[in-house]
């Protein structure tokens, strides 16, 4: 079976999958955004794990339990914070997301979500991002065909409408209303 791979809207701390995304910084301490919003639902007992973990490089991707989450695992990773696009951010980014699907895969996940890794305080264009994000997903999921479900966790609606785009979904699947004629 091909992974089915899809973006919604929604927080990230409620899916039912089997393992998430953290978008942590280098302490793997907490933070604000998605970090926080994890920490704060998965428990003290995430922090009390990552504390053992020391830290992680920017790129680079570790594993912890989910505690409390309806996840049972967190995947936290490190994106690069944004400077303009020439400090390499692509190649660190696409290896965010690369090092998480790995480890995932050693692990026997078969589900998990992303969040729009440095799209938040650290800067990262979302458009630029979310391209990076879906190929470099594609491109890994060819090489580890284990996963049933890969999901791009938006916050926003109008950054699932970029997501939706880029994944060829249709991003206006609204109703037409009766008499008047698509596109208009
Ligand atoms: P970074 O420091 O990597 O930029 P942020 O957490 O600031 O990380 O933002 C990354 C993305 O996560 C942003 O698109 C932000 O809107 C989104 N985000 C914040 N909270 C949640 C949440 N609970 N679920 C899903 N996405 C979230």
């Amino acid at each position: 079976m091909p992974t089915t791979v899809r973006a919604l809207q929604g927080d990230i701390t409620q899916l039912p999958v089997q393992a998430i995304v953290n978008a942590a910084n280098a302490s793997l301490l907490g933070g604000g955004g998605v970090d926080g919003a994890i920490h704060r639902a998965a428990g003290p007992q995430l922090l009390e794990e990552c504390r053992r973990l020391g830290g992680c490089t920017t790129g680079d991707a570790k594993l912890t339990q989910g505690y409390r989450l309806p996840a049972e695992y967190v995947i936290h990773t490190v994106g690069p914070v944004w400077h303009g696009g020439d400090r390499g951010e692509p190649a660190l980014l696409a290896s965010c997301y690369r090092r998480s699907l790995e480890l995932a895969a050693a692990q026997g996940i078969r589900s998990l979500a992303f969040p729009s890794i440095s799209t938040g305080i650290y800067g990262y264009p979302l458009e630029l991002a979310a391209q990076v994000a879906v190929s470099t997903v594609r491109a890994t999921l060819e090489e580890l065909a284990d996963f049933d479900e890969v999901i791009f966790c938006c916050f926003s609606a109008r950054d699932l409408q970029v997501y939706q785009r880029l994944l060829g979904e249709q991003p206006d699947a609204r109703p037409v209303p009766p008499g008047q004629v698509p596109g208009d």
